[in-house]
């Protein structure tokens, strides 16, 4: 509108004052000035967004280990399926009946994740994994109400990730911490400890956040469960156990999944996500409403929940996203198995030829990830933030650092199934080579990067004085 009722566009004057009259504009909003969009050629503004773009770092530049956050590939077939016009142009707001084939899919997916999870009744809405626990918390915390119990306190492990304890925080309950032992496993005596009438649920995932399988995960939902409480599983790793068993086998009551780790979906850059969770029976009233059920042949959304939390998300959660991950999950069938086993073995072929150069956080078996330390680099004048940086030199994206917090100058790698023996064994010549320069010269890691396009920085004005202009 503003190229057209711009004050002095026309050439005739006044005549942009007749044609908002005629309109019907108010005067007031009509801009002064141009809006100074650049005159450019389509060749010149794809070059700038295609520039952009070379700068970026993406799974199909080269390898992403980013521990915690399964960065696995996101095969191009999702794409395909979810630009379908059917799927694509179907408006949220059109009839059960005439949606048949998209409630068929999101019924089909919950299907799927019940198997996957051992759960008994899902729901799609909650947009991201922090989004499901937030959500599975207001169900715990609507299960006591309803039970009459005033549980007021979640357990959530040291080790544990940063949402864990905001989500229950932001549902209303007080956190209490239970240690790690020093084999990285929850610590159960600590554990015994905590437990009394106040406690509502605790939090974990299995594997854990140093990669570690909780091997006293039955023991302690028995704990849990003769103390009344509940269980509720952190889904993000589930990329580790998927097939093999489920958080339902580990006595978990209430869990979630993020459809952009397991069940390759984009991470997208805060775009559009998914975190369904999954419920036990008894909790399967509280879920958000609508849930998708099937009766007499016909698909349907279930808004005859009277105890339903609620909505957690608009519409019934990001369909498109679905479309993605029940795409994925039909074009690996029983070769999901496959993908959980080889995501853990690349981690241990990992493990293996790097606990040598760099420091073992825990001498274990792992599973989809490891944790290593940069310790020894640090004696030697360098840091983790540094190995980090330096990686970028040679094209490869740096794993997660400095998390879990209960290992100091942690660096967490997860390869995930999608690298070939070939790409693990050039992050291994490259992280060797690194240590090797710390040890000669550390001062060419600490300057790193030095082939990124945005050098060094300092990262607390970064954080704080972003200047994000793109400068040519
Ligand atoms: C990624 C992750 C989350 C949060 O999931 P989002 O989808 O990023 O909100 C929670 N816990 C663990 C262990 C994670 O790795």
């Amino acid at each position: 509108m503003g190229t057209i009722f711009e004050k002095g566009s026309s050439t005739k004057n006044n005549k942009w004052e007749k044609d908002i009259k005629n309109i019907g504009i108010n005067k007031n909003y009509i801009r002064e000035s141009s809006i100074g969009l650049p005159n450019v050629s389509e060749v010149e503004v794809l070059r700038h967004y295609k520039e952009l773009s070379d700068k970026n770092f993406c799974v199909e530049t080269g390898m992403y280990p980013l521990g915690s956050c399964t960065m696995k590939y996101n095969p191009k077939v999702n794409e395909l399926m979810a630009s379908l016009e059917g799927f694509a142009n179907l408006h949220p707001l059109q009839s059960d009946e005439d949606s048949q084939g998209a409630l068929e899919l999101m019924y089909k997916l919950q299907e799927a994740l019940k198997v996957l999870t051992g759960m008994s009744a899902i729901s799609l809405q909650p947009a991201a994994g922090a989004h499901g626990e937030f959500s599975g918390m207001l169900v715990i915390k609507k299960y006591f109400e309803k039970l009459g119990q005033k549980r007021t306190k979640v357990i959530v492990p040291d080790s544990a990730h940063g949402t864990n304890p905001a989500s229950a925080s932001m549902a209303g309950f007080e956190i209490v911490q239970v240690k790690s032992n020093e084999r990285g496993q929850v610590d159960i005596e600590d554990l015994k400890t905590l437990l009394n009438d106040d406690i509502a649920a605790i939090m974990m995932t299995n594997p854990n956040t140093v990669g570690i399988f909780e091997e006293q995960v039955l023991e302690i939902s028995e704990l849990m469960h003769k103390n009344g409480s509940l269980l509720y599983y952190d889904g993000a790793n589930l990329n580790a156990v998927m097939g093999y068993s489920n958080p339902a086998i580990m006595g978990f009551d209430v869990c979630h999944i993020n459809l952009h780790k397991t069940f390759s979906t984009p991470h997208g850059g805060g775009g559009p996500g998914a975190g369904p969770i999954g419920v036990v029976e008894k909790l399967k009233p509280f879920l958000p409403t609508p849930i998708i059920e099937y009766n007499n042949g016909k698909y349907y959304r279930n808004y005859n929940m009277p105890d339903s939390i609620g909505k957690v998300r608009s519409f019934y959660g990001n369909f498109g996203i679905f479309v993605r991950a029940y795409t994925y999950i039909l074009m690996m069938g029983k070769d999901l198995k496959h993908a959980t086993e080889d995501a853990v073995l690349n981690a241990n072929y990992l493990k293996e030829k790097l606990k040598d150069v760099y420091d073992l956080a825990y001498d274990e078996k792992c599973m989809h990830e490891f944790v290593i330390s940069g310790e020894k680099q640090k004696e030697q004048g360098s840091s983790t933030l540094h190995i980090a940086k330096r990686l970028m030199d040679y094209e490869i994206h740096p794993p997660t650092v400095y998390f879990p917090l209960i290992v100091h100058e942690a660096i967490m790698i997860e390869p995930t199934e999608s690298e070939t023996k070939e790409r693990l064994d050039k992050f291994v010549n490259v992280m060797v080579k690194i240590a090797e320069e710390i040890k000669q010269n550390p001062e060419i890691v600490n300057s790193a990067p030095h082939n990124a396009p945005i050098k060094k920085v300092d990262e607390t004005l970064a954080a704080r004085q972003p200047n994000l202009r793109y400068k040519i």
